[in-house]
């Protein structure tokens, strides 16, 4: 199965990601910033990665440079707050593939996820 790659900051979040993913059958791995976010992609190659904005030590745009540079295949979904399009339009621009606004629903992300893995 699938193994996703969690970034966000908030330990309920990945918390709750984590439970909702792991239910689905996919395998789970966490990371609590964009520095953290980087070199587990680099040492765990997951097949997705579900990255939080903003975050201490790298935000994650930033890491979601660096992990594109570093393999410029990588799927990355944005998970957004609302009030941040514009970073929503230069996540896009570097490489994002989808976005999902918090507070999400649990559909949205299985969707997002599945929809890029087929
Ligand atoms: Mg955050």
């Amino acid at each position: 199965m699938a193994k996703i790659l969690i970034v966000d900051d908030a330990e309920f979040l990945r918390v709750r990601i984590s439970k909702m993913l792991t239910a689905d059958g996919y395998e789970v791995i966490e990371a609590e910033n964009g520095a953290k976010a980087v070199s587990t992609y680099q040492a765990s190659h997951p097949d997705l990665v579900l990255m939080d904005v903003t975050m201490p030590e790298m935000d994650g745009l930033t890491a979601l440079k660096h992990i594109r540079a570093f393999d410029p295949k990588a799927r990355v979904v944005m998970l957004t707050a609302l009030g941040q399009e514009s970073v929503v339009l230069e996540a896009i621009k570097s490489g994002a593939r989808d976005f999902v606004v918090k507070p999400f629903e649990r559909e949205r992300v299985l969707g997002a996820i599945s929809k890029l893995l087929v």
